[in-house]
């Protein structure tokens, strides 16, 4: 719950007991070590890759303490040293530290299957990575859908006549629309849900808030480390809804696409402004000690 009176820079502490999901308290930076700070990128770090105020330094300042921060994005697009690169353009190095719906995706499929790709770059290039065979056409084992902008009938009929002949559908994530400065434009989910209906089959979502995502997290940090991380978010449906799938806390900031005031749900453990904010409390107040 917010209550609406958030000044500039501040964060509300929304709870003082164990953070959403039941699990454990966070641990205090001296008896478990740094926590993993796992950051969303749009609305959090950026707004189409302007950098939001303050957010550059925030990242700064976490590391400085000692903490790992991985940008967890459902951008399954762009290739990952694409991502990476714009972070390094507004200062923040960020090689190796990208995690994608794209690679999350590929984790549903097993070595050596073969996969036709209704998606973008980024997911050719996870698929790569797993060792499997990409199709554009005919019988496959999976077909994977993300978002990609020469999206087009043809395509839409491909995926679903492979999906017809038996293969699993795979998501890599179901954003509906994802913000731009011009507004909202379709997202991953809309081209996903065009092959949904197409092949009369649900898909298996890979990116936040599902499981495959934070597998993929999982195998980056520990199991105890992903419980013991704090998510910041803009989306309370997505990012604060992958943080109960890892089982760990959420902070959830304003300064994305939730109206500052609106019901937070599920109910975030931190409320603040912006990242800047979310850090004031990590790092000097003493949030993780709790
Ligand atoms: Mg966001």
């Amino acid at each position: 719950m917010n209550d609406g009176d958030n000044t500039p820079g501040a964060a509300h502490d929304n709870k003082s007991g164990a953070p959403a999901g039941g699990s454990p308290a966070v641990g205090s930076a001296t008896s478990d070590g740094p926590a993993v700070v796992l950051c969303d990128l749009d609305g959090v770090v950026w707004l189409a890759h302007q950098p939001i105020p303050g957010s550059v330094e925030a990242i700064a300042r976490l590391r400085a303490h000692g903490h790992r921060v991985l940008f967890v994005t459902n951008n399954s697009a762009a290739r990952v040293e694409q991502q990476e690169a714009a972070l390094a353009a507004i200062g923040i190095p960020a090689v190796g530290d990208v995690l994608t719906s794209a690679m999350a995706g590929a984790l549903l499929l097993q070595p050596g299957e073969t996969a036709l790709v209704c998606a973008g770059e980024g997911v050719r290039q996870a698929l790569t990575a797993r060792g499997v065979v990409m199709c554009d056409d005919g019988d496959a084992d999976a077909v994977i859908v993300g978002l990609h902008r020469t999206f087009d009938y043809n395509g839409l009929a491909r995926a679903a006549r492979a999906v017809h002949r038996g293969a699993r559908l795979i998501g890599t994530n179901d954003d509906a629309t994802f913000p731009t400065p011009d507004g909202p434009i379709p997202g991953g989910g809309s081209i996903l849900a065009a092959v949904e209906t197409a092949s009369g089959c649900a898909a298996v979502v890979a990116g936040k808030p599902f499981e495959p995502m934070a597998e993929l997290v999982r195998a980056e940090v520990g199991a105890a480390a992903a419980q013991r991380a704090v998510m910041v978010g803009d989306r309370p449906s997505t990012d604060g809804r992958f943080a109960r799938t890892l089982g760990c806390r959420y902070a959830h900031v304003w300064s994305g696409v939730t109206p500052r005031g609106s019901v937070v749900d599920p109910a975030p453990d931190l409320t603040a402004d912006d990242l800047a904010a979310v850090v004031q409390a990590l790092v000097t107040d003493g949030y993780f000690g709790r």
